[in-house]
């Protein structure tokens, strides 16, 4: 078989990971890589930014090989490298960095793959278009040379975010966060800076600015103001009474994933003896943002740490829930549950928490609740109305969820993900309609094409971590 592969991220890297750790390779001949960038590996989200954009996961969770901190080992083995950034247990590395890593894994899982007698090809130049030719896939490029192949794995990476409040092409409005080196340097000192969403993307902008020794005021103009949970990374917390066997037996049919991952919490607290009244909090109470941030802060900084286990081992699960809801429950969950959910399951670290919260304190920075319009007045500046009023920007960050169609995508990308959508045109919560079957990870349309993270949104709830990627590569490798 001719294996094509189009992407230049750490999804390449894991799922080639994966076909070496659970295939023999033997019934691949070649292995085509279309990348855009000339480094395979670090992609968008880790590539050569400033040294303060950090990891969301402590380095002893970074393994692309599942190993336990493989990371950790990598950097040690690199004197250099450990110079220069902390390469403890607990603390966060640079994304930059681990970027490096993933080059360097790249390289590492290649050459054990050729040696395997596989023939790799490396083109640097994007895929453009693919066409179909007696059961084969062209895939055409930016230079016109063509290949074909039988199977294709679309690891494209993310689409650009929803544009809510229609500003593209304003000036002072900046659509493209990353990397972050040279976006803030269209910020000037003492700008007013609005961040649409409240996210891990809008947080870091706020740290990174605010570290960097911003003046102006900065403003997150959120809907509903749910500011990530805060991580405690400190002393892994091990279950005794509980294990995943156990766990995916006992899920019943639902519609409400949130509901029923705090069920399945309480059923694991109850049984490890755990105190549960803290996690009610963040789905049950009514604090301002600013109060539940506070609160977040005082758990993680009291060594509060079964959480994070917990919702580890309740990961899998969170997902065959999600596979259960019909599709119009899962899209009243998106609807009413899924901020909060999200903010939940994505926590910040402790420090980037300690950041805002002393901005906030000292008014610099501002979280906006039931933002309504964001706009551009007549003095050049950007009106954002919301519950409490209108607050004025000189610069818009847009860090909003991102676009579920495929106008999403960069137009060859789009033209790619049409070439196989079944019902063009027609709004459905999968990118384009895609469909995938959860055994193979490929398209239920065309079996011979796999789809692997952004590009799977919402056909899978958990996505595009690390986490979620290996998950994905592990099921569509085990079925090429
Ligand atoms: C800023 C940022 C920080 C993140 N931090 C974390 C984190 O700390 N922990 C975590 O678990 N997850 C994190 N994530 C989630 C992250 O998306 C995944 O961990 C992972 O990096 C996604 O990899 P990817 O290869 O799918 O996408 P990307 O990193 O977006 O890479 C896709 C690559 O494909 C290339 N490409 C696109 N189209 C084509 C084409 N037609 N032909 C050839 N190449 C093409 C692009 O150039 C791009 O480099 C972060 C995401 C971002 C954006």
């Amino acid at each position: 078989m001719e294996l094509g592969i189009i992407g230049d991220g750490a999804s390449v890297v894991i799922v080639l990971n994966s076909i070496l750790k659970n295939t023999t390779c033997s019934n691949i001949s070649s292995i085509t890589i279309y990348a855009a960038r000339p480094k395979i590996g670090p992609g968008r989200a880790y590539q050569n930014d400033i040294h303060k954009a950090l990891m969301n996961l402590p380095n002893s969770s970074l393994s692309l090989k599942n190993q336990e901190s493989e990371y950790i080992k990598w950097c040690q083995r690199h004197p250099l490298l450990s110079n220069t950034i902390q390469v403890k247990k607990h603390e966060y590395s640079p994304r930059k960095i681990f970027g490096r890593y993933i080059a360097y894994t790249f390289l590492e899982t290649m050459s054990e793959i050729k040696s395997k007698g596989v023939e790799v090809k490396i083109f640097n130049k994007p895929a453009t278009s693919i066409d179909e030719c007696k059961g084969k896939y062209i895939v055409n490029r930016q230079d016109s040379s063509q290949k074909t192949v039988n199977k294709l794995i679309l690891g494209f990476g993310t689409s650009k975010p929803k544009d809510f409040y229609n500003l593209a092409n304003n000036q002072g409005y900046i659509a493209s966060v990353y990397p972050l080196s040279e976006s803030l340097y269209r910020i000037l000192d003492k700008d007013r800076v609005a961040i649409i969403g409240s996210g891990l993307t809008a947080v870091d902008i706020a740290k990174s600015l605010l570290e960097g020794g911003h003046k102006g005021r900065i403003f997150m103009a959120t809907r509903y103001g749910n500011l990530p949970r805060v991580r405690n990374a400190l002393a892994e917390y091990h279950l005794t009474h509980t294990n995943m066997e156990i766990l995916t037996g006992e899920i019943s049919d639902s519609i409400n994933i949130a509901r029923q991952v705090y069920k399945e919490i309480y059923k694991i607290a109850k049984k490890e003896h755990i105190e549960l009244e803290h996690f009610k909090q963040h789905f049950l109470s009514r604090l301002t943002p600013e109060e539940r941030l506070s609160h977040s802060l005082l758990l993680a900084n009291s060594g509060e740490n079964t959480l994070e286990t917990i919702l580890k081992i309740l990961h899998p699960n969170i997902e065959k829930i999600w596979q259960k809801m019909s599709n119009r429950q899962a899209a009243l969950f998106l609807d009413k549950w899924e901020r909060r959910f999200r903010s939940f399951m994505n926590p910040m670290p402790i420090e980037t928490a300690n950041t805002l919260k002393k901005a906030i304190q000292k008014g610099q920075l501002v979280i906006l609740s039931g933002t309504q319009s964001i706009n551009k007045n007549r003095y050049d500046e950007f009106d954002i109305r919301h519950n409490k009023g209108i607050s004025f920007a000189d610069k818009v960050y847009n860090a909003a969820s991102p676009e579920y169609e495929s106008y999403g995508f960069i137009p060859s990308n789009k033209k790619i993900l049409e070439r196989f959508s079944p019902c063009k045109g027609e709004h459905s919560m999968y990118f384009n309609s895609l469909s995938i079957d959860p055994s193979t990870g490929s398209l239920k349309s065309n079996p011979d094409i796999y789809l692997i993270g952004q590009p799977t949104a919402n056909f899978y709830y958990l996505t595009n971590s690390l986490e979620a990627l290996s998950r994905q590569a592990n099921i569509i490798s085990k079925s090429l």
